[in-house]
């Protein structure tokens, strides 16, 4: 298959080298677990539990009737001690269930489909619904209704997201070299669920160990493997589909619009285990690095485990971190309180040091137009810091701000430290006010 990768982008060091040959170890549960109940792209929960109540492992705690929503699930046994406003690691504070961990690991009942073929698409989706599944690649976007495109659309190709292409990361990289017949029947699931005949998954190629791990996996399917020359940030949906298909979504539409559907593969591992283990989603692996832990780890956690259980097992060196981020370098949050909860969209715990961050200070622009050439998205990030100086919020619009998807590659590759980023974030912000 001939690889035509995308437009713009840029190579910033790696640094999975610490993380890519550790096993997923598991951490043990802590004692006070805290599940947001805004985990994924849509409208917030409402608790299906109470406070005093004793809730099971994979019991679901709460739920919401919106189209666009997924329920959580109790990652423990245990009883909920609070429902309460708490730190949020995406922003401010978001309702969350405190349970406390009564160490007993009792689980529901789980309804299990091993025979899933004889499954319409409707009840798959159902079920993938009701075990929480969303996409993993840090989106969180419900893939019940990810699998579901309008009627009047054909898909005609399945692209698996393998690239993990945010520097750190190995979280997708290890599930596919430790689980990948797993994610091999999980694409078979949504294969048919979207009644799609190509699928083929995408793999960067600093990623050997996985590639040759998902070849063997996919032997006897028409699944098909591909290595993409590694490149940031080829993980996006859009530079995927043009690295892989050499298509091109149009501005403002979705990968449906060219007849494609992209899945993380860790989000098929999940839609296996949800139809035929019957599991809901209450654990995830996460990769925990950066200069200032000692024992740089893949961690298969709790969901709604505070960060601070990850880090000390990962030795954190506290007196030499700068910075906390919760995903990637380059799209992640910064955090300011380790009690943030890991959640289902979290792939990454990095714990910087000063050395690791770069604080140069801004200067002028110097016109070069290196952030237009790393754009992924054709856009003129130059024109978004000029604009957001004098809050000219609809002029950014008309440059097409809505398109950006935030990788930070512009910000990365400007010789003078623009605050890129930051502008983009927040025309972003008073736009979406603005529409209100
Ligand atoms: S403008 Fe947006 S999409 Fe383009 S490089 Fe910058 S952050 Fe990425
Ligand atoms: S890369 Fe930086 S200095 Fe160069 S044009 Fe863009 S904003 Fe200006």
């Amino acid at each position: 298959m001939k690889f035509f990768g995308f437009k713009g982008g840029v190579h910033p060091p790696e640094n999975k080298i610490q993380t890519e040959n550790q096993a997923v170890e598991i951490l043990i549960a802590p004692k006070m677990i805290f599940i947001p109940l805004l985990q994924h792209i849509g409208v917030p929960l409402t608790p299906c539990v109470e406070i005093g109540e004793r809730v099971l492992k994979g019991q679901m705690i709460a739920n919401s009737e919106a189209f666009l929503s997924v329920p959580v699930h109790a990652s423990v046994s245990g009883i909920v001690k609070k429902i309460e406003n708490l730190p949020f690691p995406l922003m401010g504070n978001v309702q969350t269930i405190v349970i406390e961990n009564d160490e007993q690991d009792e689980w529901i009942d789980l309804e299990k489909f091993p025979k899933w073929e004889s499954l319409t698409k409707d009840e798959l989706l159902k079920v993938i619904r009701a075990k929480g599944v969303v996409g993993l690649g840090g989106a969180a976007f419900p893939t019940h209704v990810k699998l579901n495109p309008p009627a009047d659309v054909k898909i005609e190709t399945l692209l698996l997201n393998g690239a993990e292409c945010e520097p750190y990361l190995n979280s997708d990289n290890r599930v596919m070299i430790e689980e990948p017949l797993k994610i091999v029947e999980g694409i078979k699931i949504i294969k048919h669920i979207l009644n799609v005949n190509r699928a083929i998954i995408g793999i960067e190629d600093n990623k050997p160990e996985a590639i040759k791990a998902m070849k063997e996996a996919c032997q006897g399917t028409n699944i098909e493997v591909m290595s993409l020359k590694t490149m940031y940030p080829q993980g996006g949906e859009k530079a995927l589909i043009k690295a892989i298909l050499n298509k091109e979504v149009p501005s403002g539409k979705l990968p449906s619009a060219v007849g494609v559907v992209v899945n993380n593969t860790t989000t098929a591992a999940a839609i296996y285990d949800a139809v035929v283990n019957g599991l809901p989603l209450i654990d995830k692996v996460v990769t925990v690095s950066g200069k200032a832990v000692e024992e740089p780890k893949n961690l298969k956690v709790a969901i709604g485990s505070p960060i601070s259980a990850l880090l000390q097992n990962c030795r954190y060196k506290e007196d030499e971190v700068e910075k906390i981020v919760m995903g990637g370098p380059m799209m992640g949050m910064a955090q300011l309180t380790l009690e943030v909860p890991v959640i289902k969209g979290t792939s990454g715990v990095l714990a910087l040091t000063k050395q690791e961050i770069n604080y140069c200070k801004p200067k002028s622009c110097i016109g070069c137009g290196k952030c237009i050439d790393a754009c992924p998205m054709s856009l003129e990030p130059v024109m978004y810091a000029r604009l957001a100086e004098f809050s000219q919020w609809e002029e950014m619009a008309k440059y097409h701000l809505m398109d950006c998807i935030e990788c930070g590659s512009c910000a990365y590759i400007c010789p003078a430290n623009r605050p890129l980023t930051e502008a983009i974030k927040i025309g972003k912000a008073k736009l979406r006010t603005m529409k209100k």
